[in-house]
């Protein structure tokens, strides 16, 4: 029998140009797994990527319909307000006598219930971590057409079982490697699934459901990197994991002994972690074995708000982990909430104030990512039902699985919008950049990777997205709309100063 995975279609939002809170980044092997587990299962896996893929619904199903597959599957990753090119692509799909039709990952497993009343054409969705749903079903449809009073699978009818998390990571097989992580000489992976963290704004725990980190053996993670490496050329790696590191002195040897494995094989690595899980030591050794780049969660530099996400860890560590990792030669990247619901604007001035004592807003690509982000309210997150009891929820019939929040603070919500429409102005101007220059360079180069490229004052620009930010802070309480407003395009126009149009 036959399986088709599809990557759903995701069309480039600029007002969502660098949110990543629709799928975490342990989504990238989902797909993977998936058609893994039904080559073990003895089905017949066939994966379509549709990604980036600008065709028309008709079209689309008629590639879909071509693969003749008795069950075909979503990754269905949130695509900020196109849900509708898949709703439609099921409507065709089922005219045309498709086999039967899931969904999975986290924005299916969120927003469960809605989603299957939005596309009735999903006989399925399997809800959570999907890997032992996926091999049940298989097993089930391989030996009769039955496939329901299966834990874990959603089918409309009301009816759910949650399945039980999976105890022992060595039941996962291989995952294969597809889709745009294959165009990159990166290598994603996993060494555990989970967080012990319980940030209000975070799915993660949801998704797997529970608030644990469960780890794999390092054996078995030895045995899959010499396994995949086999298949395709790799220059470095890269820890999908919510927090690659643990707490105790235990959790540090084992980072410290999968870093030794990935020296052997000459390869540098990256990986994302608490702050709370790292110290100057540890780091020191990840970069002497290869660690080249970190990604730290700090998201605040204001006590109160650390508080409020339940980020449970402090000013000091905060400060603690940057120094420690800023010393070692590691390249670090941190995520961070400006625009938390409950901010005052003095906690805006704080965190701007941490962030350049840390030397955090020194580059425009990144002070434009520590200055704009606020928080994004998916459907079926905690955050959802947390902001709807309050009546803080901004609904929009057009955006039926994302909202807004009401700010506790007016002020802050004309900062925020100010600096909302000063980054789709900068992300507009860059993604125009970058465009242009693939198509002068012939595509030799993906300037992407270039800080600045040619056609940006950089070191204005980084300025002025500074001067705006504060500028907004400080004149917010005393200005008019009409004054505000004239503020906001003086700095826009600035803004669009630092590209050269020819
Ligand atoms: S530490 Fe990171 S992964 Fe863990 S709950 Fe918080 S945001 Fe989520």
């Amino acid at each position: 029998m036959k399986i088709l995975v599809i990557e759903n279609p995701r069309p480039l939002a600029i007002e969502h140009y660098n949110d990543v809170a629709n799928a975490p980044l342990s989504a990238s092997l989902n797909s993977g797994y998936a058609l893994a587990i039904a080559r073990r299962a003895g089905w017949d896996p066939a994966y379509l990527d549709l990604t980036d893929c600008q065709d028309d619904e008709a079209t689309i199903s008629g590639r879909i319909l071509a693969e003749n597959a008795d069950l075909i599957l979503f990754h269905w990753v949130y695509a900020w307000g196109n849900e509708n090119i898949v709703q439609n692509i099921l409507k065709i799909l089922k005219e045309g006598q498709s086999g039967l039709i899931g969904a999975f990952g986290l924005f299916p497993t969120l927003a469960c219930q809605r989603l299957s009343e939005f596309a009735p054409g999903l006989d399925f969705i399997l809800a959570g971590e999907f890997e032992a749903t996926l091999d049940e079903l298989l097993s089930k449809l391989s030996a009769s057409n039955s496939f329901h009073s299966i834990a874990g699978l959603y089918c409309g009818n009301g009816e759910f079982v949650s399945r039980e998390r999976m105890s022992d990571l060595l039941q996962l097989p291989i995952p294969d490697d597809v889709g745009a992580n294959c165009q990159f000489p990166t290598m994603n992976i996993a060494a555990s699934r989970g967080c012990f963290g319980d940030c209000s704004f975070c799915f993660i725990n949801q998704y797997y459901g529970c608030r644990k980190r469960r780890e794999r053996s390092i054996n078995s993670f030895a045995l899959e990197l010499e396994f995949r490496l086999k298949r395709r050329a790799v220059n470095n790696v890269y820890f999908i994991d919510p927090t690659f590191i643990g707490y105790d002195e235990k959790q540090s040897g084992r980072a410290k002994e999968i870093s030794c494995i990935l020296k052997s094989h000459n390869l540098p690595f990256g990986f994302e972690t608490r702050v709370d899980t790292i110290n100057q030591d540890l780091i020191g050794t990840l970069a002497a074995n290869g660690a080249t780049s970190i990604f730290l969660g700090i998201e605040s530099g204001c006590e109160a708000a650390l508080q409020r996400i339940n980020k449970r860890i402090t000013r000091e560590q905060i400060i603690r982990a940057v120094r420690a990792v800023q010393g070692s030669g590691i390249t670090l990247s941190v995520g961070f909430i400006m625009f938390e619901p409950d901010s005052t604007l003095a906690e805006l001035l704080e965190n701007y104030t941490l962030l350049e004592e840390l030397d955090l807003l020194s580059h425009h690509d990144q002070t434009i990512n520590m200055l704009y982000h606020s928080q994004i309210i998916l459907y079926g997150s905690r955050a959802w039902s947390e902001f709807a009891e309050q009546g803080r929820l901004n609904l929009d019939d057009r955006l039926p699985f994302e909202a807004s929040y009401k700010f506790r603070h007016a002020d802050v919500m004309r900062v925020c919008n100010a600096m909302r429409r000063l980054s789709t102005k900068y992300f507009t101007r860059m993604d125009q950049l970058y465009h242009n220059q693939k198509i002068a360079s012939g595509s030799q180069y993906d300037c992407r990777h270039i800080q600045s490229p040619p056609g940006v004052k950089g070191d204005d620009l980084n300025r002025i997205l500074k001067e705006a930010f504060l500028a907004f802070i400080k004149f917010v309480g005393n200005h008019d709309n009409r004054q505000f407003k004239l503020l906001e395009s003086g700095f826009l126009n600035a803004l669009d100063s630092c590209f050269n149009t020819d």
